[in-house]
């Protein structure tokens, strides 16, 4: 693992004195990551060095667990903020927000997840006995302003990272709730586009937002609105058959899509729960493999399929392994390494009364990942998996087997095991470099892996047709999955196109939907659309905004693969042709 892996280890980065020092430290904790993992099984470091797999988060094995959907009301300071003025509470509830934010940020490896940002927020104002007055209305707008605001300042994450925050809302029908959906899409719509963050997922639900006489029609449209504008919010689908048997209140998603909704020791619910960990699965290395193998044969796909399947499930073994003796070494820990998580018992699970931590990371996910099912599928059967009926059947069967190997170590270890579609960052650019050291295949040397199980990133199809290839995906992957539509440029002003998009992902089994287009801000005059060079004065210091790995971020700081896949993206919206 060269130095490039510890530089690029998130779709974004930021150098600074403490960030140099940091990386040093990951470096190191990695190697001695591996060294005491190849202690336990030679394989399981060679299958991450070899770049077979990639085990996510490694300097932080046996430290902390991935990302969290908070709890916020459970463990809220109410007593401390009951004698302060209405002002005070207002602003100490974003306050409170900042410092868990923060704390978590320090205290696990990923995301942070707010479930029902609207509704959250309508309960304190009424727990804390705030009016619902114009003045307060007044001093909640700022302060969600100022909130999103420091999303977008604060690299306090070892000096580099702005946090990966996400607000899942839209349900909420309230006065307040309603009011903080507002006011947080306005003001993303208002501001300049070096505003990207936090995420914001629009949860969509017919007879609440999605119909013309639903109580929350008008936020969904406003939501549409803004999404035409600035890529956010992204859609999380209630009323799509992969969701419809969810209570919407109770699952929220990473923006990142990690997705922790299904427990065998309780009910489905997102809220209180996270991801443990996740390790992601090279499928086209399988593939190159096998044809290495059979290179002088005649090509014989069906038998390839099955290789393919068996070696997949030998590797998905090992993964599975490497997830349990994370989880178990995880459970050393002390009660007292996670601060903010036991003061403010954000977990769905007591932290106070719990006997131990086992009692609450139970609840956890174990998330076996995977990208590249393009090149996979193209290498076994010399094309595209959606240029084909056929070629679509098997890359869907290839999944199918996936999930239910998956779901047999679920039933095995009794723990909770997802198939989650991994989000690119570091593998679709770390993945292909390991393979060129070993094979020669022109698909390799485009320089990136096709997310997941999308369809290729330089495509052009139709937006209908990429969610109609990509929904029946979608029921398989219970860890986490997303649908990108690519358009050329903002469909400003064109939220029909937006509303045809998420209509379809409704009928074809989407869970979860977003929009990218390239975004471009001229650093001279303030020019916004997408270009090359201003096209009002000239300048060429652009800010180009674009959305990896479910975020949004500054090109300038995205990682060598996921550069090279920027570079081959083609529009899919023929919906709203502009002609590129
Ligand atoms: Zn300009």
């Amino acid at each position: 693992m060269g130095m490039a892996e510890t530089q690029y280890d998130n779709a974004s980065q930021r150098l600074s004195p403490t960030a140099h020092i940091y990386n040093i430290g990951v470096k190191e904790a990695k190697r001695r990551a591996l060294i005491t993992l190849a202690n336990k099984n030679r394989k399981f470091a060679s299958l991450h060095k070899k770049g077979i797999i990639h085990i996510h988060d490694l300097e932080t094995y046996k430290h902390t667990y991935n990302c969290l959907q908070m709890d916020v009301l459970k463990g809220f300071p109410l007593e401390r903020m009951s004698k302060y003025s209405e002002f005070r509470k207002i602003t100490e509830i974003f306050y409170h927000y900042r410092n868990l934010i923060v704390k978590l940020g320090h205290e696990q490896s990923g995301g942070i997840g707010f479930p029902n940002f609207d509704e959250e927020i309508s309960v304190l104002f009424e727990r804390l006995s705030i009016a619902d007055e114009t003045n307060n209305l007044q001093i909640l707008k700022d302060s969600i302003e100022s909130f999103i605001d420091w999303s977008n300042e604060a690299h306090e994450r070892i000096c580099q990272y702005s946090f990966y925050v996400t607000l899942n809302l839209g349900l909420s029908t309230s006065k307040i709730g309603r009011y903080v959906t507002k006011c947080a899409i306005e003001y993303f719509m208002r501001t300049s586009l070096d505003v990207i963050k936090p995420n914001i997922i629009f949860k969509i639900k017919k007879g609440v937002n999605f119909l013309p006489e639903d109580p929350n029609y008008d936020m969904f449209c406003l939501a549409v609105k803004c999404t035409c504008k600035k890529m956010i919010p992204t859609y999380l689908l209630f009323d799509s058959n992969v969701n419809e048997m969810y209570d919407p209140w109770k699952v929220a998603i990473m923006g990142c899509r990690t997705k922790v909704v299904a427990n065998i020791f309780g009910e489905s619910r997102s809220i209180g729960r996270a991801n443990i960990d996740y390790i992601s699965i090279n499928l086209p290395r399988i593939s190159l493999e096998i044809e290495l193998a059979t290179l002088k044969l005649k090509k014989n796909i069906d038998k390839n399929i099955i290789k393919f399947k068996k070696k997949w499930t030998e590797i998905a073994n090992s993964v599975k392994d490497i997830l349990l003796d994370r989880y178990r070494v995880l459970l050393e820990r002390k009660v007292n390494d996670f601060p903010c998580n036991y003061k403010y018992n954000l977990w769905d699970q007591d932290f106070k009364t719990a006997n131990s931590l086992e009692e609450i990371f139970k609840h956890g996910t174990l998330s076996v990942g995977f990208i590249g099912l393009s090149e996979a599928v193209e290498i076994l059967t010399g094309e595209k998996y959606y240029t084909s009926a056929a070629n679509h059947a098997r890359a869907i069967d290839i999944v199918r087997h996936m999930r239910e190997v998956v779901d047999g170590f679920k039933d095995k270890h009794q723990l909770n095991f997802t198939l989650l579609a991994s989000s690119g960052e570091l593998i679709s650019g770390r993945f292909p470099e390991e393979d060129k050291k070993k094979f020669n295949n022109n698909i390799i040397n485009k320089g990136y892996y096709t997310n997941s199980f999308h369809v290729d990133v330089d495509s052009g199809m139709h937006p209908i047709k990429k969610i109609q290839y990509e929904g029946p995906f979608h029921e398989y992957a219970n860890g986490g999955c997303i649908t990108y539509v690519e358009f050329s440029s903002a469909p400003i002003n064109n939220t029909d196109a937006i509303m045809e998009v998420i209509d379809a992902g409704n009928t074809n089994g989407i869970n979860y939907l977003g929009i990218n287009f390239p975004l471009d801000r001229c650093r001279s005059c303030g020019e916004t659309g997408t270009f090359d060079g201003c096209p009002k004065c000239g300048g060429n210091n652009i800010h180009r905004v674009r959305r990896v790995s479910g975020y949004l971020e500054d090109l300038e700081f995205f990682t060598v693969g996921k550069k090279a896949e920027v570079a081959y993206r083609k529009p899919n919206d023929r919906i709203n042709n502009r002609g590129e």
